[in-house]
């Protein structure tokens, strides 16, 4: 899951990890009154979205002013303006794809005056089992473009969470970001109170691009972006009332509340599939006969007629979807069950777009009986191969 700037930089702080004042905005008269609060003279406007490269994106249909998803501001008017400027239009960065997101809320924060720009980033490192913290004296900038291009300029350093943080590792990160003097212990507090926050919080990443070094000489994170391990949301009910699923895809959001795993896609063949890796050999199987899947689904091992019918009725709201193949094996489920709930599933739906079913497993010939018998037009099939050469077929044949 993930969360805007300004909330990650809310529960940061908590930890005591130094970022600057400022608040959400909803409107024009919220951001300058949350202005207001803040002690100036200058201000920065920063577009709330779950994408990065904000400073640097576009809005779709130009207006002349356009300048990005973060604006310095000079005064509290300028505010105004800015945010005026930003609420409720499309903002395309590198990040957010050419749809863009829809800019809804606001963070008004107060302005600092950078002497560097550095790079800061911990995740989970599942080769090492270990928290991994990226440093960079190159912040600011596309870290990915670093890595390609001065790859040297990058440095990694893991913390075993058996032993935990200790200051030499806050110590080694300040001289990865060329840190002198007080800065020096600075950084050993900053990445103590990260390290903290990341693992009591169950972090999967934490990005810190930029984290500044002011002018007056203080370290300070310009910029945060938090990614939360979803399996242990359950555990914190404060990161959880931090979810906005205008965020979301719809469609994913809709799949969470039915327990079901998806993930949209581009392609044109919805796949309804049990077991998280019989769903991937099944994309890889429609690739390899021409086509592209349009979503990945597991629907679980339990998987009930109800659920069959939620997880029909998600695939279908995606307008790309031509076709639909059912890749079920009966191992503790039994496939007969599973022949019900797709034929009732697909009468509920009246299901227009050609449907492939293929079915293994316990009970296998009963289940091939009830759709044979169901009157509906589904396509069924024997294998894996056969099931993805016969969808793309029909998909043709339809087209
Ligand atoms: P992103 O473009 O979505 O990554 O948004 P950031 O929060 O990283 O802001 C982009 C850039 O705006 C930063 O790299 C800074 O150069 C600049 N910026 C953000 N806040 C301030 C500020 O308080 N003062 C100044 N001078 N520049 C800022
Ligand atoms: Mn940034």
């Amino acid at each position: 899951m993930n969360v805007h700037e300004y909330q990650a930089k809310q529960l940061l702080k908590q930890y005591g990890v130094p970022v600057a004042l400022g608040a959400p905005a909803f409107t024009p008269d919220e951001a300058a009154k949350a202005a207001q609060g803040l002690p100036g003279p200058v201000w920065v406007v920063k577009a709330q979205i779950h994408a990065g490269g904000r400073g640097k994106g576009k809005f779709m249909e130009a207006e002349a002013g356009d300048k990005g998803g973060v604006r310095l501001a000079k005064s509290i008017d300028e505010v105004k303006a800015f945010a005026g400027q930003m609420l409720g239009r499309t903002l395309v960065t590198i990040q957010t794809g050419p749809a863009g997101r829809v800019v809804k809320r606001l963070y008004v924060e107060d302005g600092s005056a950078i002497a560097r720009e550095l790079y800061l980033s911990a995740l989970v490192d599942r080769a090492t089992s270990r928290i991994a913290f990226i440093a960079s004296t190159e912040g600011g900038m596309d870290i990915e473009k670093v890595a390609h291009e001065t790859p040297d300029k990058i440095v990694t350093l893991s913390i075993d969470p058996a032993s935990g943080y200790s200051p030499f590792h806050g110590r080694k990160v300040a001289s990865a970001l060329k840190l002198e003097g007080d800065q020096i212990d600075q950084c050993v507090k900053l990445i103590e109170a990260l390290y903290t926050a990341f693992v009591e919080k169950d972090m999967a990443l934490l990005e810190i691009n930029p984290l500044v070094v002011t002018k007056a000489g203080k370290l300070l994170c310009l910029d945060a972006k938090i990614n939360f391990e979803d399996n242990a949301l359950f555990r914190h009910k404060d990161v959880q009332e931090m979810r906005d699923i205008g965020e979301e895809d719809p469609a994913e959001v809709e799949a969470s509340k039915h327990d079901l795993n998806y993930v949209k896609l581009d392609g044109e063949i919805g796949c309804m599939v049990n077991g998280a890796g019989l769903a991937m050999a099944t994309m890889d199987i429609i690739k390899l006969y021409g086509s592209e899947p349009a979503n990945f689904l597991d629907v679980g091992g339990g998987a009930t007629k109800e659920k069959v019918a939620a997880a029909f009725k998600i695939i279908l709201s995606d307008p790309n979807v031509k076709g639909i193949l059912v890749n079920i094996f009966g191992g503790i489920m039994r496939c007969d069950i599973i022949a019900e709930g797709v034929v009732a599933a697909a009468r509920d739906m009246a299901i227009k777009v050609p449907l492939v079913v293929r079915l293994e497993g316990t009970n296998v010939e009963l289940g091939k009986q009830i759709l044979a018998q169901s009157g509906l037009k589904i396509v069924p099939a024997d294998n894996l191969a056969d099931a993805a050469k016969k969808i793309t077929d029909e998909v043709k044949k339809a087209a």
